[in-house]
């Protein structure tokens, strides 16, 4: 009943071995703390933890350890061999351990760090892991999009590819008509998995006579774990899909987009981590990031890994995290930089421009960018641009342009956090960078709580949620930013949760981008401090969203500039009570077990405010 927690087993362990106290007493004393910190969650979790101290004593006991070791098993080197030398030296140190061994001449002398280093740090954590039937399967990316650990890649390919094939790789003729010769692979890197089943359960496809029996279904990981390891390297051996080619509109497509936000550490079942990875295949390496101080710090650059990652080119997302209370600002700098970065290579383009080719240059100037297509043709003219600033040599102002014109193409700024930075912390920042006009892109990975330092309750926590500091159940409703950054006009804002419409969050995320002005994404975020198993998270997300508590909704000042209603309510009118939703988490769960009459009045006075919010909605 405890899940994968070992707390309360190994303490009371501890406890009756050490003697440090007599053991009756330091039981006694367990469960009675047990009763104090849990007492809020409800009878049910004060038992289970109860009934793990005593199975955990009625269990105890001795392993003789054999003066000869008998496994064959071996624990494999920290970092394959073919890890590139800094992880080799440096990363696999840390990672045993043994950092405070190393030189400071060991570090990068400027701080930066090699990317894509989380893809070396095989954690092994998963005894299931989701096993592929490509006769069920079609090819929907569902499954892809929802993985929080991007353990999930999607390739179509040649069937001429299939030449020396591990005997366990599996493929399928793509789904799509006009392509008999191409193939369809989904790989799955079983050793990054957490097994946390969330892509099971966004699964839309089973058996006929099996509702249950999906396209991917949990597995033991030992039997396969070998023949994988085969599989995922002749995987690598495909050439990554052509970003022209890919369907950026429709999940289906994105899947086949090159992730750059691959293995983090984040909880198993994340709900936060599938925003950064489909931002990460949709801007790639125009990407620009400020990452706010909390969960999205840690698990996106805690030495000594990061999952931020980089093409086989070596181009990727620039990430760099600053704290709670600036983060709004130093993105600002990010994009106020670009700007003039973009300023000297227009100008000095132009300076150039008899020796570079007129025509070129005013086509590099004018070029629009916002379809990939568009993108991807503006990448030919920087790359022609640079081929003849680079035949001027020394020429006046020709070293300084070639320093400048990558900023030709497009940069793509994001400031990312989660509420505690959004709605508390950093709010004056954020409200003084949405009025600046600047074209910046603020994604809100909105768990509604100080998820990274133990659940605190933020002005984004709901009416009625039991958090730290909301011990009684929180009595106001959340904030509502987005109607607050609505205020302003010509901020594009749009609330949206993967789980209820991957389609809408995929639509928000390119149309915020496009637009050439401030942007803010509230991005409904599940998380381990909403107290349940996160297996199940999008379908949570589903039933916020069916409830009317968590409405998707895109306000698009270019529709207005296009004589249209700049605001679009994309998700349909409450369908379920809310407590269908609330009442699977624990965080509304336990108050009605601790104060039943207290949280049906706060239930009640939820509902309603989710009825009057929606109507407002509707309205606008
Ligand atoms: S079980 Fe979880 S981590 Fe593993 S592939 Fe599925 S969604 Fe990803
Ligand atoms: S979600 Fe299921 S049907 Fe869709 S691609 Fe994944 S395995 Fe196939
Ligand atoms: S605490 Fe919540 S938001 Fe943070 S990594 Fe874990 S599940 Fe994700």
């Amino acid at each position: 009943g405890l899940g994968g927690r070992i707390n309360t087993v190994l303490q009371t362990c501890f406890f009756a071995l050490s003697g440090v106290l007599p053991r009756d007493e330091a039981i006694r004393r367990i469960k009675a703390m047990i009763t104090h910190s849990y007492a809020e969650k409800g009878a049910v979790v004060v038992a289970q933890n109860n009934a793990a101290v005593d199975q955990a004593l009625a269990e105890l006991h001795e392993v003789i350890i054999p003066a000869i070791a008998t496994s064959v098993l071996e624990r494999p080197p920290i970092v394959p061999a073919t890890a590139p030398a800094f992880v080799k030296r440096v990363t696999a140190a840390i990672m045993a351990g043994h950092g405070d061994a190393l030189p400071v001449s060991a570090m990068p002398v400027d701080g930066t760090f090699p990317l894509g280093t989380a893809a070396w740090e095989k954690r092994n954590i998963a005894e299931d892991v989701p096993i592929w039937e490509t006769d069920l399967c079609i090819q929907c990316g569902q499954c892809s999009i929802a993985c929080p650990h991007s353990v999930i890649c999607a390739r179509f390919f040649d069937v001429a590819r299939l030449v020396d094939v591990p005997e366990t790789f599996k493929t399928a003729p793509v789904n799509a008509r006009g392509y008999p010769d191409t193939r369809f692979t989904l790989q799955f890197y079983v050793e990054d998995c957490t097994g946390c089943g969330l892509c099971v359960e966004v699964c839309p496809a089973h058996a006929v006579d099996d509702p249950n029996h999906r396209a991917i279904n949990m597995a033991p990981k030992a039997p396969v774990l070998v023949s994988e390891r085969a599989n995922i390297a002749f995987f690598e051996t495909l050439p990554v899909n052509d970003r022209a080619l890919v369907d950026f509109a429709d999940v289906r497509g994105v899947q086949f987009l090159e992730p750059l936000f691959e293995f983090s550490g984040a909880c198993g079942g994340c709900g936060e981590t599938p925003y950064l990875r489909l931002l990460s295949q949709l801007f790639g390496d125009r990407a620009q990031i400020a990452n706010a101080t909390g969960c999205s710090s840690i698990y996106g650059g805690s030495l000594p890994v990061t999952p931020w990652a980089t093409d086989k080119a070596g181009r990727g997302p620039a990430w760099s995290n600053s704290l709670f209370e600036d983060n709004a600002e130093f993105g600002l700098g990010f994009r106020l930089a670009a700007d003039m970065h973009l300023a000297l290579a227009v100008r000095l383009l132009r300076d150039l421009a008899p020796s570079l080719g007129a025509d070129l240059v005013e086509a590099a100037i004018a070029a629009p960018q916002i379809r990939e297509s568009e993108i991807v043709a503006q990448r030919q003219r920087v790359a022609a641009l640079r081929a003849r600033v680079t035949a001027l040599g020394d020429a006046p102002g020709a070293r300084d342009l070639l320093s400048v014109l990558d900023h030709m193409v497009r940069r793509s700024i994001w400031l990312v956090g989660g509420d505690g930075w959004a709605y508390d912390i950093g709010f004056g920042g954020l409200d003084h960078v949405l009025a600046s006009g600047r074209d910046v892109n603020v994604l809100v990975l909105d768990t509604e709580v100080y998820s990274n330092t133990g659940g605190q309750a933020s002005k984004a926590t709901p009416l009625g949620a039991v958090a730290k500091f909301a011990a009684a159940g929180k009595r106001t409703a959340r904030k509502d930013l987005a109607l607050q950054a609505i205020a302003y006009g010509n901020v594009y804002v749009a609330q949206v949760a993967m789980g209820a419409n991957p389609q809408h969050t995929l639509l928000a995320m390119r149309e915020a981008e496009a637009w050439p002005g401030p942007s803010l994404i509230l991005a409904y975020s599940h998380c381990i401090a909403h107290g349940y198993d996160l297996r199940y998270g999008m379908k949570q997300q589903d039933l916020a969203t069916a409830s009317g508590y968590w409405p998707l909704f895109r306000f698009n000042p270019a529709m207005r500039r296009a004589g249209e209603a700049p605001f679009r309510l994309d998700s349909p009118r409450p369908s379920i009570p809310l407590k269908d939703y609330a009442y699977n988490e624990l965080r509304y769960r336990s108050l009605a077990a601790s104060r039943p009459e207290e949280a049906a009045a706060l239930l009640a006075q939820a509902g309603t405010a989710v009825m009057e919010k929606y109507a407002q909605y509707e309205a606008l």
